[in-house]
């Protein structure tokens, strides 16, 4: 059976949008990926840290949907990583007020036995020596690595995150982060680009607008669905990393066809992420809803057109 190998953030957030603020939710990297991977029913395990001061009520409630959460190490006496962020009005840009790494400063990553031959490795953001540090543990190559980080990383630890991204096959990363990393303003020229740094795969998220898969001289795009309300956008991009390399585990098929499917999958599910704050609306989705949603995508996006 396949299997995914989680590695990301685990985080207390607080997050300000135009509709209300929350103090200290659970939020990170790794609990929306595992979230939305978990819709497909697959084997996953998540590689993180936490502190003492983490309620292990969270790491339960990952645990009863079927994640591994043996390797989330938890630190005596440590604090756990918190994330402080506030929305524009427009949902689609933010600022971050606060980031303390608290104990991902100096984590070492251990992946579990039954998870060194994972046949797909999503790295969510973190530390790219730590994302590093996973890929050296595996004994047997995945089918597919995927990477997925943010501009903090760029800011702080550029040199690192070349050298996991000269190692992986797929980057997810939005728009903002696309043009920074590549220092093109068109997203056809930095996916081009960055291409070159590693990746043979690269995903642009751009929020409401849809993502964009490039692959050689080929591109998929596939929209946002349009909703009528956006409450919190907090773990939408992990939300999609997690849609994406789900599916792709479950259908243990690489192939640029398949990542296109894998795409709507992941842009469907992000689309339930941002209806509530924080974790909650990934925590409570139905398998019927997904359906529904998936059926709109559809409609969406099919038509006919006469060539002449
Ligand atoms: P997204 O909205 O998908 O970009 O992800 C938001 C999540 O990323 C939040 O839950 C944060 O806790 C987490 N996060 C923010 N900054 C970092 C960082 N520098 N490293 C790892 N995770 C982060």
């Amino acid at each position: 059976m396949s299997k995914l190998l989680i590695v990301g953030s685990i985080a207390f957030d607080a997050i300000e949008t135009p509709f209300g603020k929350t103090d200290k939710i659970l939020g990170g990297a790794a609990p929306y990926i595992a979230l939305s991977a978990s819709n497909f029913n697959v084997s996953s395990a998540i590689v993180s840290v936490v502190g003492e001061d983490f309620p292990l009520d969270y790491l339960a409630m990952l645990e009863k949907k079927n994640i591994d959460i043996s390797a989330v190490e938890i630190v005596k006496g440590g604090k756990t990583f918190f994330w402080s962020g506030r929305y524009h009005n427009d949902l689609n840009s933010r600022d971050t007020l606060d980031t303390q790494l608290n104990v991902l400063a100096d984590f070492n990553p251990v992946v579990p036995e039954g998870y060194k031959d994972a046949t797909i490795v999503m790295l969510g953001n973190l530390h790219p020596i730590v994302q590093l540090g996973v890929i050296e543990q595996l004994t047997s190559p995945p089918k597919l690595i995927v990477l997925d980080t943010m501009n903090f990383w760029m800011d702080n630890a550029l040199d690192d995150l070349l050298k996991v991204i000269s190692k992986v096959d797929v980057i997810t990363i939005n728009d903002e982060e696309a043009r920074q990393l590549s220092g093109e303003y068109s997203l056809v020229k930095a996916a081009r680009a960055i291409e070159k740094m590693g990746p043979k795969y690269v995903v642009i998220k751009k929020g409401e607008h849809g993502a964009l898969l490039f692959h050689e001289e080929q591109i998929f795009f596939a929209p946002a669905l349009p909703l009528e309300e956006v409450f919190d956008p907090t773990g939408a991009g992990d939300t999609f990393a997690g849609g994406f390399s789900g599916y792709l585990t479950k259908t243990n098929d690489i192939s640029f066809e398949n990542m296109k499917k894998a795409i709507i999958h992941a842009s469907n599910l992000a689309s339930f992420c941002v209806e509530k704050f924080g974790t909650e609306r990934m925590e409570n989705l139905k398998r019927d809803e997904v359906q529904r949603r998936l059926q709109q995508f559809r409609e969406l996006t099919q038509f006919e057109i006469e060539l002449s």
